[in-house]
Formats: C-alpha cells, structure tokens, sequence
C-alpha cells in the first residue's frame, strides 16, 4: 500500500529498522549521512537503494526540513554509490517515489538505482 507522506516519521518503519541494524540487509555503502543496500526484490541487475539516516519520511520531507549539510552528504553518497559500482559509463537511472501516485510503500527516503542494462521506458504505460 503506498503511503501517505504528510505523516510524521514512524520510527518502525522498516528502513528504520535496517539503519538500527535490528534487521539484515545486504550493506553496500555507509558514512555519516547515509546508508546503502541492496533491494530486496530487485527490479534490474543493479537495484541498489540509499537512505538518509535522519528521520525523514519522504524526498519532500527531505527537501524542505533537511540541513544544507544533510542534503549535501545525501547527494554526494548516491554518486559515490553509483561510481564505486561502475555505472556511470554506460550510465543509469536514478528514482524517489513519493506519496500515492509515486507509488511509495516504504516511510523513509530512499533513492533507487538502477542500472547494469539498457533501462526502458522512464514511465510504463
Ligand atoms: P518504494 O515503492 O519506492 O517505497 O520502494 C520500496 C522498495 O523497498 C521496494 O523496491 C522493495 O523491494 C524494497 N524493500 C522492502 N523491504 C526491503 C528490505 N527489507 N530490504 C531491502 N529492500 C527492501
């Protein structure tokens, strides 16, 4: 079920839960900002997520509550993530889904990458 993302942070959410280390994932990248694993239900050959470690529920939340510092190691740590896998040539996609519409069923920002193959359409119709 997608979420609603004008909720406050629930601390339960599952992402919550692997940034706490209280359940398994499959560890990437890490630093002061940010986390990186691997999706558990991978949707092309590289399905790599990244999350904050703050509490923010969603890339709007982020976007409008999030320290200059914060967005900063953000932005930089899904770069990071893409290089060290050696997707940058010949290139890949990058996605937040955000609310109903975007199809958003995990309650904590999280960016997909995607790559290792020709990606498709931006949009299925
Ligand atoms: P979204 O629809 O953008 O909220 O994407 C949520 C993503 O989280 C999906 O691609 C799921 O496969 C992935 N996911 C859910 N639970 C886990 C988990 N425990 N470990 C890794 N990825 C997960």
């Amino acid at each position: 079920m997608p979420i609603d993302p004008t909720l406050p942070y629930d601390d339960n959410n599952i992402f919550a839960k692997i940034l706490r280390g209280e359940i398994p994932s499959t560890k990437v990248y890490e630093d002061e900002w940010a986390f990186a694993f691997e999706d558990i239900n991978p949707q092309a050959e590289v399905h790599t997520l990244v999350i904050p470690k703050g509490r923010y529920v969603s890339w709007d939340d982020f976007s409008a509550r999030a320290s200059d510092e914060e967005i900063g190691g953000f932005v930089r740590a899904v770069g990071k993530v893409a290089r060290d896998k050696g997707l940058v040539e010949p290139g890949y996609r990058m996605m937040a889904n955000i609310g109903a519409h975007g199809g958003q069923e995990v309650p904590h920002l999280h960016v997909h990458i995607f790559g290792g193959q020709p990606l498709g359409p931006m949009i299925a119709r």
